[in-house]
Formats: structure tokens, sequence, C-alpha cells
């Protein structure tokens, strides 16, 4: 199959309403793509009169979107999710070229997952069943949800798509009206869903608004008229937004940056070539698709005993990458989202460097030819060190992995708590001790056992310590977006 870059239109704007519509006062920037830095298309520079529209079109429409049935809500999610899956190869390209990540993911896991997550709520809503609970022969307690209202979203660039469904899905289950502000990296997925549902769902359920985090985050976060913040990106954008959510007292969710240890155990090189060759995969394969992913395992940790074989085996498997044209099906590690973050990724290269760590293997700006050459390409790098160096405590989110190595279970989990984050973790091991307890020290929300980056809809995603609070994804994000009124209703005719 030949994929490419999709034809773009020359401007595009916000969502209010169920209509597309103009920034108020006019402005627009410039969205270029990361594969070779040109120019795909102009979006909104939205500001608080923006914002002002979107609260006024989803305040109008909670009430009777709050009321619909589940049936019917569920319906709408169905529908949603068969419109992502026809078009599906255009959203792929869409990622490729806004986000700059291979094309071989977004057409196999970013699109593929984010129409499952809307089948998923759409399927956990009919399923749900509440509780009643009778206190005494005359008295009964009675649990009932009530979506919060209006709420804002605010998501990060690294999956464009997918970051958006793990947000809107649920939220729109819960029976909220929802205005989402993708990142100004990445604007063009949000719109081109919104091109694709605008029939589905009623005016002012869903609505986009393009921009700046200081220009129309900040004041969506900041409103009084929404009733829940919920914020995916970087630990200290989050702090900023908490702050705003609290002059309402209104709850948000946080999912945050990661720094996770990726541990591997003496027991993984014991007699099982097929085994081992599946640890080697899971050492560089999630590490290395750009590492711009919250979860992406940044610190190997190897068990000392093993470290010199199993290394080895890393670093000619990570020597075999291969990096390109994003658009190539064949290739695994594309061009990184921007300018800035390969700038930020080269400075941490340079800052581990004069920390002393060996560079293993890769170490700086990927050359590539032709128009790929202006696009943003880092070599999967490898620095080994220890736990204190700042490559191994701060969270890069880009293609480059910090190795250790640790003597024994004690160790491994200490150096893998040794972090202000706790998102996710990997453990490889064939003992079965180590299976379950390890996980259990490591205070991570997400550890994935002998296996790395699964994001099923069913399983809940979120983090411990600075990585944030609350989860997506499983029927118990639905709680993170309604309220719980309980009604105690008394049948006893004579005594209050
Ligand atoms: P970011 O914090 O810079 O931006 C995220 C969003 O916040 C963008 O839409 C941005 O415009 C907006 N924003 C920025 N400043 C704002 C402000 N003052 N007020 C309101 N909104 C503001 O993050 P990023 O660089 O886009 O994304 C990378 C980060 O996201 C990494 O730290 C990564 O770990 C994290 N992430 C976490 C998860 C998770 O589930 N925990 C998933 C993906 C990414």
């Amino acid at each position: 199959m030949i994929y490419s870059k999709p034809t773009f239109k020359e401007k595009y704007h916000n969502f209010i309403n169920g209509k597309f519509e103009a920034p108020v006062d006019g402005q627009y920037f410039d969205n270029h793509s990361p594969v070779d830095n040109k120019v795909l298309a102009q979006y909104p520079r939205s500001n608080e009169k923006d914002v002002k529209l979107a609260l006024d079109a989803a305040n109008d429409a909670k009430d009777s979107w709050g009321k619909t049935s589940v049936a019917e809500r569920a319906e709408i999610l169905h529908k949603i999710a068969d419109a992502i899956q026809e078009n599906l190869r255009e959203f792929a390209e869409m990622d490729t070229a806004d986000n700059g990540k291979s094309i071989r993911e977004t057409i196999n896991a970013d699109v593929p997952l984010a129409i499952d997550h809307f089948r998923y709520f759409a399927s956990a809503i009919r399923a749900e069943e509440g509780s009643a609970t009778e206190l005494n022969e005359n008295t009964l307690s009675l649990v009932i949800r009530e979506p919060l209202g209006v709420v804002a979203q605010i998501i990060p660039w690294n999956f464009p798509l997918l970051m958006l469904a793990w947000k809107v899905a649920g939220a729109l289950a819960a029976g909220n009206c929802v205005i989402l502000k993708p990142a100004e990296q990445t604007p063009a997925s949000a719109t081109f869903l919104a091109e694709k549902i605008a029939d589905l769902l009623p005016p002012g359920v869903f609505n986009v608004l393009h921009g700046f985090g200081p220009e129309v985050g900040k004041p969506l976060a900041s409103s009084p008229r929404v009733d829940k913040v919920a914020f995916t990106g970087e630990t200290t954008t989050g702090q900023l937004i908490m702050q705003y959510a609290s002059k309402n007292l209104n709850p948000v969710t946080m999912e945050l940056g990661g720094k996770s240890p990726n541990v591997f155990f003496s027991s993984i090189m014991d007699h099982d070539d097929a085994f081992l060759d599946k640890c080697i995969e899971g050492a560089v394969l999630f590490a290395f698709n750009q590492g711009e992913v919250c979860t992406a395992p940044s610190r190997l940790l190897i068990q000392e005993d093993i470290y010199d074989a199993f290394i080895k085996r890393v670093i000619e498997r990570v020597n075999a990458i291969k990096m390109g044209d994003p658009f190539d099906e064949n290739t695994m590690m594309g061009a990184q989202a921007s300018n800035d973050q390969q700038e930020k990724i080269l400075s941490y290269i340079k800052i581990g460097k004069e920390e002393g760590a060996e560079v293993l293997t890769g170490g700086g700006a990927a050359k590539l030819e032709g128009d790929l050459a202006n696009g943003f390409y880092i070599q999967p790098t490898m620095l080994k060190g220890h736990n204190k160096m700042r490559v191994f405590q701060e969270e890069i989110f880009g293609p480059v992995v910090a190795v250790c190595t640790f003597k024994d279970e004690a160790e491994a989990i200490e150096i893998s708590n040794d972090t202000m984050y706790g998102l996710g973790a990997g453990v490889w091991t064939r003992d079965a001790h180590q299976i379950y307890q390890v996980p259990r020290a490591i205070k991570a929300g997400r550890v994935w056992v002998n296996c790395y980056h699964d994001y099923p809809a069913h399983a809940p995603f979120g983090g411990y310590k600075k990585s944030g609070f609350g989860r997506e994804n499983h029927l118990m994000m639905l709680n993170h977006y309604r309220q719980t009124k309980n009604m105690l209703i008394s049948y006893d005719k004579n005594k209050l």
C-alpha cells in the first residue's frame, strides 16, 4: 500500500454549536508538518471570545443531551466509531502528516484504538447496573449517576486522534457536552472528526477550539461555566490547570508525564530463545517509536549478570531500526513532532554526555535526504549511566533510553521508584514470585509484565505521584464524568 500526505484545505475553523466558525478576531496560525517542515494548513488562533461562544453553545445543549437515553447515546457513539472506521486511512495519514509518527503506527494502532474506545463506551453504558440498598425495612437508598454538564478537555500532540478518543468517548457516554482543545501542533484530526460527525450529534454537544494554551486553554480551564477540566500533557502545565480550575472548585483529572522503568531480570536468559526475542523487542520496539509516548520505557534496567549479553542483542536490534519517511509502511521511526521537540531532545542528549553518560548507540540528529532533510529526526539513542543523572530523572519525550544495571530485586525496585513520576513500568522475568511481587512494589498506575504498550479500552490507565490522578479507559472513567446522587426514600407511614 502506498501512503501519502493528505490534501489539506488552506484554512480551517473552530467547530462550535454544530458549525464551523471563523475565530472572532480573525487570527490564524500556520501548522507545519514535522515530516518536512512544510505548512499543512492554517488554524484559528482562538481567544476568550471564541471560548465564550463555545461555552454558550455547550451550556445551551447540556440539559437536553444529559437527558438522552443510554441507548440513544450508545447508538451515536457507535456511529462515531463507524465514521472513523470508514475514513481510517485518511485519519492515519492526517496524524502522520501532523505528528510525524510512522504510518504503520497510526494505521495499525492509533486509529483502530480510537475506534475501539468509542465502541467500548457505547457498549459499557448499556451494560451498567445501578445500586439500591434496603437500609431497613422502610428505607431505601438509591444511587443515581448524573452527567456533570459541560467539560473542558485539553489534549497533547503525541496521539492526536487517540488522546481525543480517550477523553471524548467517555465524556459523551456519560452524558456531558464537550469543549475540546487539541494541541496547536496537531489540530488536524480533531477538525476532520468534527467534519465527519457534525450531523450525528445535536449542536453544542461536541465543540473544538484551536489555538495556544495560554490564549484559549487558560480561559477555558478557568471558566466558571465548565463543570470539569480534564487534561493530558506535561506535569508543569497540569499544575497550572489545577490552579485555574480550583478557582471554581471544579473537579479535574490529570494524565501527565512519565519516566517509566523497564526492568529485565536474569531469568529471561534461561533457555528459551523465543521468549528472549520477545524481551529484546520489549526493550527496543516501544522505546524507539519516536519515544513520544507518556509511558515510553525510557529507563532500561538490566540485572548485572546478564548485562553484557543482553545489551549486545538490544543494540543490534536498535541499529536495525528502519528510520525515514513516515509514510513508508516499513518505517519504524518517523519524525519528532516539532522543531522545539527536536531541540529539546538534542539538548538532553548533550546534558547526558556532559553528565558522563556513555553513548551506547545514536547520540544526535538523523540526517535524511530530499524534502525530509528539513524535517525533525533523531537517531535512536541509548545512554548508559546511573539513576541520579538528569537523563534518568527528567522526561525527555524522545527516542532516548537511559540504561543502568541493578544487583538484585530490591535494588531494581528502589531504582524503579526513585522518580517523581509513576505512570508506567515494565517487568520481564520468568520467576513466578517476581511476576507478582515486583509489579506490586512498583509505584505506577500501569505495570506491564512480560509485555509492554498494550492499551485496551477496558483496562484502567492513569498515574501515581506526579504522573497525575484519575483514570481513563475502563468503566471507572465514567464516574470521573458524573455526579453521584443518593436518594434516600422512606416508606414508613408514621415515623420520621
Ligand atoms: P503540554 O502540557 O505542553 O500541552 C498539552 C496541552 O495543554 C496543549 O493542548 C497545550 O496547548 C495546552 N496548554 C499549554 N499551556 C497551557 C496553559 N497555560 N493553559 C491551558 N492549556 C495549556 O504537553 P505536550 O507537550 O503537548 O504533550 C507532552 C506531554 O504530555 C508529556 O509530558 C507526556 O508525558 C504527556 N502525556 C501524558 C499522557 C497520559 O496519559 N498520562 C498521555 C500523553 C501525553
